[in-house]
């Protein structure tokens, strides 16, 4: 196989883009891939002071590195959930971290769950009925609750997360079989900025994971190998083996999938939000100050409060 820029050895091959590339060229082509959906779907501009979300993986660290080589003013933001129980996950996770940001001079904000509320991830999650099953739907609440307040409270313009296409197209598919129209009406790649939240962007949503991956390794980039212990089994894992089946024989069914449900989103085939966001900043979870639709404690207070 041979690069298509300069036809030397490539060193990945990808069929659902028809093109195989040479390291040198990959590493170009990547980030500039990236600079065409953020531009595409007017993500953010060089005004923007961006807040990525960084969890030490292989593709929040490449999404951080690609947001910085193209020239943006980025800021890391990780959260240390605690998940240390016989693996220190949430400590090396965090060193990865830790790492990027000092070799390139970059800010990484650091918000310790356990110190700040109390008690880890692991310890709320064992508190709670659903958490004790699945610690991953509390973790996604207290991780959007801290992205959220950091993001606001510094003043971020946009917040980046590393969602890739494979991500997104598992989301797509859980969301899909359920009929969730409420989910389905808002998986856009860009959320927009309201009062109390800031614009969410994925700059990555139509990068597949094995792109991301090959340009950690390739940038020589050191992240966290593992995942969290908490990940096996989870329904993502499930939908994501079954699409990578799909993908192996018929190449780009992970991004037609996508792609065409962007298109769909744009010609209102889904029902538009039940709450439009100025509806929704009316109402403030009196103890955090944060946008809710409770009319009362938002749930991650609730989920703190409880004793
Ligand atoms: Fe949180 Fe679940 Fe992800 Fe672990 S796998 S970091 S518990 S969402
Ligand atoms: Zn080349
Ligand atoms: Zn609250």
């Amino acid at each position: 196989m041979r690069c298509r820029t300069c036809g030397s050895k490539a060193v990945i091959n990808m069929p659902q883009h028809r093109l195989a590339l040479c390291k040198v060229h990959y590493l170009e082509w990547l980030p500039a891939q990236t600079q065409r959906d953020i531009a595409k779907y007017h993500m953010f501009d060089n005004s923007d002071r961006i807040l990525v979300a960084v969890s030490g993986g292989k593709d929040s660290l490449a999404l951080w590195d690609i947001l910085w080589q193209l020239g943006y003013q980025t800021e890391g933001l990780y959260i240390d959930l605690g998940i240390d129980d016989g693996t220190t996950y949430s400590r090396r996770s965090g060193e990865y971290a830790q790492a990027f940001a000092g070799q390139r001079s970059l800010k990484l904000i650091t918000v310790n769950v356990g110190k700040e509320y109390s008690e880890t991830l692991t310890q709320m999650a064992a508190r709670t009925l659903r958490g004790r099953e699945k610690p991953c739907s509390v973790c996604g609440l207290v991780k959007r609750h801290i992205l959220n307040r950091v993001s606001v409270e510094n003043g971020y313009t946009a917040l980046a997360t590393a969602h890739n296409l494979d991500d997104e197209a598992a989301i797509l598919l859980a969301n899909t079989l359920d009929w969730s129209l409420e989910h389905l009406s808002r998986g856009q790649p860009v959320l927009p900025s309201g009062p109390g939240f800031t614009r969410k962007v994925k700059p990555f949503c139509r990068v597949y994971e094995r792109e991301s991956a090959a340009y950690s390794v390739l940038r020589g980039i050191a992240f966290m190998p593992d995942e969290c212990p908490h990940s096996t089994g989870s329904k993502q894992l499930y939908f994501k083996t079954y699409l990578n089946e799909w993908e192996e024989s018929m190449p780009g069914t992970k991004l037609r999938f996508y792609n065409n449900y962007l298109k769909a989103l744009d010609s209102g085939a889904f029902p538009a939000r039940q709450q439009a966001p100025e509806d929704l900043a009316k109402q403030r979870c009196p103890n955090c100050g944060q946008p809710t639709t409770s009319g009362g404690l938002c749930s991650f207070c609730v989920l703190i409060n409880k004793s």
